[in-house]
């Protein structure tokens, strides 16, 4: 096990009507603004709970935060907060609209344009922020990082600020989503799991049963939530797997890769692919490109999470690869890019970006722009 320091900062505070609780949560006299994606929270009722709960504290509504939340957005959030001296920010939706009020709660604190902090990369300076979390997926609402995007010149950065405060998840809320959102919140889930699992073997005999845990979790109840997705244990189980699979927790004390995602992000950032569909993606290419250097971690996959215990070597990772790219399918995502009518043009300019960026991402810093390229031709 690697040496660590651990904190995490939010409370969760979970189940049925807790939307509630925001009074109770936030502390009298404060400000609010309050945040919004495009407005599925007016259709099933989330927003009419928020208004209710805050009835007694001045509240700003900002709307419009969209998926792969954009700087061109968010600095006008930041005017209307610094208009309107907020100090306190609650963000109502998914990872978009969590991810763009950190920047938010950054922004409202710095002189400059909020962009320059992205390109630093973290902020320390930040307005308390707490979230509503309405689609199971990104773990934003557990943890310090957002990503954030510029419409303008189609890039795509991670970024760290501060923990919420709190958040609250109400499954109930979930019941709205459209299946693809579901699938893709499925998938970036499992893709979180595995960047911080499949990597090396013999770290830590309990993070990998975790991570394990968390993956075989997915795989039992995707074809149920398939079935019914207004099962609330079904739903709860799927909101503790996403935020669990990204609040620090299972990284404790071993090698993460995280190659997966920066590709990923390339791909959103290049064609507007959804974040968890460009995952399903690229990540049984990058399976296969690295099945040497990760040779062991994917025999304990198979047979842990998929029971694959028979056949040589190669034939177990081959399988292993194969039952990872099925469950993606399984889900009703495509897992090749000329599905998605994804072709050289984008493929290359990956690879161009990854050069001039000299990134050597994964465990090894084996992913270049090469490597890159490589795991990409393999799931063309
Ligand atoms: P999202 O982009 O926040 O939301 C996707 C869509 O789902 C939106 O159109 C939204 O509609 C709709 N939606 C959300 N909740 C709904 C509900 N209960 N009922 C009906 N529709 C609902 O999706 P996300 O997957 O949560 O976030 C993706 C972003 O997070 C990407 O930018 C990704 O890169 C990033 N990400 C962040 C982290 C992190 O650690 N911070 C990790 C992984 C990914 P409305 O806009 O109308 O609400
Ligand atoms: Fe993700």
């Amino acid at each position: 096990m690697n040496n660590f320091s651990f904190q995490n900062l939010t409370r969760l505070i979970m189940g049925k009507g807790t939307i509630a609780r925001l009074s109770e949560e936030i502390p009298a006299g404060k400000k609010v603004m309050i945040t919004f994606g495009g407005g599925s929270v007016k259709k099933n009722g989330v927003y009419d709970q928020v208004k209710a709960a805050l009835k007694d504290y001045q509240t700003v509504e900002f709307w419009g935060i969209e998926p792969n939340p954009a700087i061109e957005t968010l600095r006008k959030a930041i005017a209307l907060g610094k208009e309107e001296n907020v100090d306190f920010l609650l963000a109502v939706g998914g990872g978009s609209v969590i991810d763009g009020t950190k920047l938010i709660s950054a922004g409202l604190l710095y002189e400059g344009d909020a962009w320059e902090l992205v390109q630093k990369g973290s902020a320390t300076h930040t307005v308390p922020l707490a979230t509503v979390l309405t689609l199971p997926a990104t773990g934003s609402e557990m943890n310090n990082g957002a990503v954030i995007s510029c419409r303008e010149t189609q890039e795509k950065y991670p970024f760290y600020a501060h923990f919420p405060v709190f958040s609250i998840l109400d499954p109930e809320v979930t019941f709205s989503l459209p299946p693809y959102q579901i699938a893709c919140g499925m998938a970036d889930t499992f893709v979180h799991v595995m960047e911080q699992y499949l990597t090396k073997t013999g770290e830590s005999r309990v993070m990998d049963r975790w991570a394990e845990g968390i993956l075989q979790t997915l795989v039992e109840i995707a074809p149920q939530i398939h079935e019914n997705k207004n099962d609330y244990q079904l739903m709860a189980d799927f909101m503790m797997c996403a935020t669990m699979g990204l609040n620090g927790f299972i990284a404790l004390g071993v090698t993460e890769d995280w190659s997966t995602h920066m590709i990923g992000h390339e791909i959103t950032a290049l064609t507007g692919l959804t974040h968890g569909h460009t995952l399903a993606i690229v990540l049984p290419g990058t399976m296969w490109v690295l099945r040497e250097p990760k040779k062991s971690k994917l025999l304990q996959l198979g047979a842990r999470v998929f029971g694959i215990t028979s056949g040589t070597e190669e034939e177990r990772i081959e399988k292993t690869i194969q039952r990872t790219e099925a469950f993606f399918r399984s889900l009703g995502l495509t897992t090749r890019l000329h599905e998605e009518n994804i072709g050289t043009t984008v493929i290359e300019e990956i690879e161009k970006r990854f050069n001039e960026r000299q990134v050597h991402f994964g465990e090894d810093g084996l992913v270049d722009g090469k490597t890159a390229k490589e795991i990409l031709e393999r799931v063309r």
